[in-house]
């Protein structure tokens, strides 16, 4: 409470009116689906989840002005001044926006092709709660970079952008939308170019080389940016030493502990996990890779979405999912879904176990843990919907729901340098927060309960904009 009425007036006076303009600023399209545009409001006697491990906190207001969280607190206790908005929030729980870190805005189309899903990408996150996305790997980058701007200007709905460069990917590439990088010299070429051009960030991919790797980090380290990657020639410590940020998907694509590794080659996806299966994530090997991640300060993404596509039987049939894909899209999924099993059988089911204890594991080790859906494989995961799994599947590899609530939303956040300004939901942030009925503290599926979506403030009708992809993913 003392925080708030220290906060409150001179919050207020900075920025009186940035609500109001930036509702003002949106075009129809967008206003379409906003339901809450007035400059101060409140929401009172809902449940908080602050995003940053906190417990729960019931019965609190939340008053936002000026696009920014002005007051958190006891909803006896926080004034709501004369004219603002009241919501009761009544049975429903606001958490801060989710900040997905492999969100991409494509989506497989047949063999080796991606379609970019400007259409419906952008407004199945913003439906399921998600305000900031890292693309993490784009397969057309004037587009996504059109996309963050139109979004950013009010012409689309959709959550801020931040836009990683095409794949920085070594000769092998298994789609012909990828380029094969030639030499470490080219790598650095390659950075300055999209750097120059106004990508956000870099991701290397499965087959690059140690050199190539190096040039790059080196470039994109100089510009003050940061690079992950998807990795296989080259090895989680190799990376580390290398001096890489951040690697996706975690332990399944490791492949340093393969005995016939040979320097910047990636060994067969089938064989590196037989050696995985092999190993106990508790055990020495293991454990020493986690040690020099944590000491080198190399995040890890969760994608634990597009690895359960490959357990027989998982994830449950999602009506809504299903209803949001385009037929050919929705055909392809559910006839490949229909062969798993006969090929993968229980292997698949015992990494993604595994999986999930490495993720646990590095946490406890001290590893910033962030997550994303991955929207890719053979189809099934899906902007937004995927994020919602993606937080019960943190729930089920043993994070609590604020653990995984904090993964989804703080951690994102303080990856991108962006915890200043959003990843949890307190006085001073910008208002991105999501409100949910029900309590996912208690029933993490109630993560699926989305009623509205603040973005800079302004209240998005999430069924809205569910209802307004249905049929698309896939085709755009
Ligand atoms: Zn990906």
């Amino acid at each position: 409470m003392r925080r708030f009425s220290f906060l409150f007036p001179a919050l207020f006076l900075l920025c009186p009116h940035l609500a109001g303009q930036e509702a003002a600023s949106l075009s129809p399209g967008v206003r379409a689906f906003v339901s809450i545009e007035d400059p101060v409001f409140a929401i009172t006697h809902a449940t908080v989840v602050d995003g940053t491990g906190s417990p729960a906190l019931a019965d609190q207001t939340v008053l936002v002005s000026g696009g920014l969280i002005q007051a958190v607190g006891p909803a006896s206790t926080v004034q709501i001044p004369a004219g603002a908005t009241v919501m009761d929030g009544t049975g429903h729980t606001l958490i801060p926006g989710i900040v997905g870190m492999h969100d991409h805005i494509f989506y497989p189309a047949g063999p080796g092709h991606y379609n970019t899903l400007e259409f419906s990408a952008p407004r199945l996150y913003l439906a399921a709660g998600v305000t900031t996305i890292r693309t993490t790997g784009g397969m057309e980058p004037y587009a996504e970079m059109g996309l963050r701007d139109a979004i950013r200007d009010g012409r689309i709905p959709g959550p801020e952008m931040h836009v990683t460069s095409p794949y920085l990917e070594g000769p092998g590439a298994f789609t012909l939308q990828m380029h094969e990088l030639e030499s470490p010299e080219e790598a650095r070429r390659m950075v300055a170019y999209w750097a120059d051009t106004g990508v956000d960030d870099f991701k290397a991919y499965t087959n690059i080389t140690r050199a190539q790797l190096a040039a790059a980090i080196d470039e994109i380290h100089a510009r003050g940016m940061k690079i992950t990657g998807h990795l296989c020639s080259i090895g989680f410590r190799e990376a580390a030493e290398l001096g890489i940020d951040n690697l996706e998907h975690g332990l399944v694509v490791n492949t340093e502990f393969f005995p016939g590794k040979e320097p910047d080659q990636c060994p067969s996806s089938r064989q590196n996990r037989q050696t995985l299966l092999s190993m106990d994530v508790d055990g020495p090997e293991i454990q020493e890779t986690i040690r020099i991640l944590v000491e080198a300060g190399v995040a890890i993404t969760s994608t634990l979405p597009v690895f359960e596509l490959s357990v027989p039987g998982r994830p449950p049939v999602d009506q809504g999912v299903l209803d949001a894909m385009a037929p050919s899209a929705r055909d392809s999924y559910l006839t490949r879904r229909a062969t798993i099993g006969a090929s993968s059988g229980s292997t698949a089911g015992d990494m993604l176990a595994m999986e999930m204890a490495f993720e646990r594991s590095f946490v406890e080790a001290g590893g910033l843990l962030i997550a994303g859906p991955d929207p890719t494989g053979y189809g099934g995961v899906l902007p937004g919907f995927g994020n919602f799994r993606q937080i019960e599947l943190l729930v089920e590899a043993g994070f609590s729901p604020l653990e995984a609530i904090k993964i989804a939303t703080h951690n994102g956040a303080l990856y991108l340098e962006k915890l200043d300004r959003i990843g949890t939901l307190e006085a001073g942030k910008q208002a991105d927060m999501v409100l949910i009925q029900g309590d996912p503290t208690t029933d993490i599926s109630d993560i699926r309960n989305v009623v509205t979506v603040f973005k800079n403030g302004v209240g998005y009708d999430s069924a809205k904009l569910f209802a307004a992809v249905k049929g698309t993913v896939g085709v755009r």
